[in-house]
């Protein structure tokens, strides 16, 4: 079976060779140096001042909207992973979710204005498969009604943006090193807070609020271990190699699926992208499932992603009206797309997708 990714795996030696470095201090998590030596390269690679490598990708964002010190609205978009809402919705904040740009599925930002009410505290948006949101239009709005920009920067490892890492760009990014992402530590995930007066604020919160026997804040555990920031090292030197991989199978979807109506998020211009995920967008959801019922049958599966609108999940009190990204996510189908995936599979998806074409 040939899935939407298949999660990169270093050379079992070196993983073993820089594990053992923990092993040998009997130091395996707390802030360990593995931790230490993975943040420090992570903010070189990423072109950031600041990083911290935590649990996961939501605990960051749920540690981003709780340094606010206060809860109420955050405009949100319906297209994005689950977890950006749920954040939102766990840690007592309300959503409110502002349509998306057709052109790339990132929020609206001419939209944002009119969502903003005196309850609201902040902007929560997506990268979406690592495309930069509208962040000068988004910075524009935030400073002139004094909202807090935080972004779910899952996809977005290693794009960049006017030469600058993404995630520098709004006063907290975060990002999700899962085993499913482009980059990942098995579970991990990072944020990066550039606004000073947060950042000890969020340092305290990934280790319960205190240090040693000084207790400072509220705080959870928001830590990662050293055989987390150990799968990290051995990952991170193959960046390159995996990035560039990634590009030549986009390339050849590219080639492959031309002359066909089908869509494609238009990238940001002044983006250097990391060709996390491959979308393409059908003319009807009809299309998308006769497609994918189609490669299922030659063992290869993609992914709804993102599938529902969340705006539309059932367990939201409030009702939103997000029609382009109703829209959006009943077509949009993600390839697969991981270094290892062989030409000769790329070719059978894309005359898979010409045939299911032709038919319909
Ligand atoms: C994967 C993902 C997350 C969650 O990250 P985890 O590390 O799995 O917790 C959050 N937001 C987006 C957009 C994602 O794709």
């Amino acid at each position: 079976m040939i899935n939407v990714t298949r999660t990169y795996l270093p050379d079992t030696d070196e993983y073993m060779r820089i594990l053992k470095r923990a092993w040998d201090k009997r130091w395996i998590t707390n802030n360990g140096e593995l931790l230490q030596e993975l943040e420090e390269k992570l903010k070189a690679y990423l072109g950031l001042q600041h990083l911290l490598f935590c649990g996961n990708g939501t605990i960051v964002l749920q540690m981003a909207l709780k340094a606010l010190g206060k809860t109420g609205d955050v405009i949100t978009t319906p297209f994005s992973y689950v977890a950006t809402t749920n954040a939102i919705v766990w840690e007592q904040f309300r959503p409110v979710f502002v349509d998306i740009h057709p052109d790339d599925y990132n929020i609206d930002a001419s939209k944002i204005e009119n969502a903003i009410t005196k309850d609201t505290v902040a902007i929560l948006v997506t990268h979406v498969y690592g495309n930069p949101c509208d962040i000068e239009r988004i910075e524009e709005i935030a400073k002139r009604h004094d909202l807090v920009i935080i972004y779910d920067g899952a996809h977005g490892f290693g794009v960049k943006y006017h030469g600058k890492g993404l995630l520098s760009y709004g006063d907290m990014a975060t990002c999700s090193f899962h085993a499913t992402k482009l980059f990942h530590t098995v579970e991990g995930g990072s944020i990066t807070v550039n606004k000073a007066s947060l950042q000890e604020k969020i340092y305290l919160f990934r280790q319960f609020g205190h240090i040693y026997d000084d207790y400072f804040s509220e705080g959870i555990n928001g830590k990662n271990s050293e055989f987390h920031a150990a799968m990290g090292l051995a990952i991170l030197p193959h960046m390159q190699e995996i990035i560039s991989a990634r590009r030549e199978i986009s390339e050849r979807y590219d080639r492959g699926l031309s002359g066909l109506s089908i869509s494609r998020p238009i990238p940001r211009a002044g983006t250097e992208p990391n060709y996390s995920y491959y979308p393409v967008l059908f003319e009807s959801e009809e299309i998308l499932l006769k497609t994918a019922e189609a490669l299922r049958s030659k063992q290869i599966s993609g992914r709804r992603y993102f599938y529902p609108s969340l705006n539309e999940l059932p367990f939201l009190k409030e009702k939103y009206k997000c029609p382009v990204s109703e829209d959006i996510s009943r077509r949009v189908f993600c390839l697969p797309l991981f270094p290892g995936l062989e030409s000769a599979a790329i070719d059978v998806i894309c005359t898979t997708i010409h045939e299911t074409h032709n038919k319909s």
